[in-house]
């Protein structure tokens, strides 16, 4: 077929690794598909634990799910994009379900499917590599990738006048720090919050609750260099988890309420426990951070429910991505959301570097840039 294109790609080939950067092959898009030339891609930690098998997502694999570019090809079908137009990828949904059409996309009843199956709902992928198919669609993108396969809803058209290789995290991680607090917990103006876990998705929520107005911000971390990040972009206290007790300082940040919403970012049980310990009466926890499938929590059943806590998991941040992206763009250039400094650029080629800084904690977003066609 003369349509195809051909790319270079970070493959996952077994579990747990690495990212082997390889050259493949890219159908031409469906009806209602699009061809993304990749700039560059955020790296999240959703990656790495789909590298890891913490989800079941098939190998061989390309992974990759926070890809901004330029539209290159579109389906016959496609009246959103053309050609040229800048896109931020998001994660996919179906559109169609109650809750897709009722403003929840991110609770899609076919999320899961579409997101993690490994390929395009029928079981057909568009990528292979020396002849075999390889899995992709991941987030309805796979975009560790020069080029890749999005669908024309999960597509998001942005501004020109915005470095694209920037904006491509803003499809995934954060968004889901930003509209946890959004538009999930919808923290009002005056309101106390504490995010547990600093990294790319608590900072950027930590920003977030600053731009609600909250007005004691507290931030939980055990990397003293995330803490300071941290005060900079907004947070009125810090505690540091490793040495001191979280729920204690809070406690005392707060005249001995507790906090109106948490967010707990880090996937681990034990913290997310301090984090409803920590909420004041009528309290809210967000939970963002994914431990692996099965993982079960414990808390003291009565100071749930005597105080009326409530703890709401959530995904991407309960976003429409066609609105928010666009509205996390325009805050970003009126310097009211500066994302940009969680951001760390790679090349392709350092993608396995990327992902050890990552887990080592050492850069909070690695974006990988995407080298010029072959
Ligand atoms: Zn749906």
């Amino acid at each position: 077929m003369s349509d195809q294109a051909q790319a270079r790609a970070a493959v996952v080939r077994q579990k747990g690794g690495p990212f082997q950067i390889e050259d493949v092959t890219l159908e031409a898009p469906r009806e209602s598909e699009v061809r993304v030339r990749i700039v560059a891609t955020g790296m999240c930690h959703t990656d790495m634990i789909v590298r890891d098998q913490f989800y079941a997502v098939p190998l061989p694999v390309v992974l990759g799910h926070e890809g901004a570019g330029i539209v290159e090809k579109v389906g016959r079908g496609v009246t959103k994009v053309v050609p040229g137009d800048h896109v931020v990828i998001a994660f996919a949904f179906c559109g169609k379900c109650d809750l897709c059409t009722t403003g929840h996309p991110a609770y899609c009843r076919e999320f899961y499917d579409r997101n993690f199956g490994g390929g395009r709902k029928d079981g057909s992928t568009a990528t292979q590599a020396q002849g075999k198919p390889l899995h992709d669609h991941f987030f309805g993108q796979s975009s560790f990738s020069t080029l890749a396969i999005a669908t024309e809803r999960n597509v998001v058209k942005v501004r020109k006048d915005v470095p694209l290789e920037l904006l491509g995290p803003l499809g995934c991680g954060i968004s889901t720090g930003a509209g946890a607090v959004l538009n999930s917990m919808r923290i009002p103006a005056g309101s106390t919050f504490a995010a547990f876990g600093s990294g790319a998705v608590g900072l950027s929520a930590i920003m977030a609750a600053r731009l609600a107005g909250a007005t004691t911000i507290i931030a939980v971390d055990v990397k003293p260099n995330r803490l300071q990040l941290a005060m900079a972009l907004g947070a009125t206290h810090t505690v540091n988890g490793a040495s001191e007790d979280a729920v204690k300082v809070i406690r005392t940040a707060t005249g001995s309420r507790g906090v109106d919403f948490a967010l707990e970012s880090t996937g681990n049980p034990r913290i997310l426990r301090q984090a409803v310990e920590a909420l004041d009466i009528l309290g809210t926890c967000g939970v963002v951070g994914a431990p692996p499938m099965g993982t079960e929590a414990a808390f003291d059943v009565n100071d749930l429910m005597v105080p009326g806590k409530r703890i709401q998991g959530i995904v991407e941040g309960d976003s429409v991505p066609d609105v928010f992206i666009p509205q996390l763009i325009d805050l970003f250039m009126q310097g009211r959301f500066p994302f940009d400094k969680l951001v760390k650029f790679y090349a392709l080629e350092q993608i396995n570097e990327a992902a050890k800084d990552s887990e080592k904690g050492d850069t909070l977003k690695p974006i990988i840039r995407m080298s010029r066609p072959a």
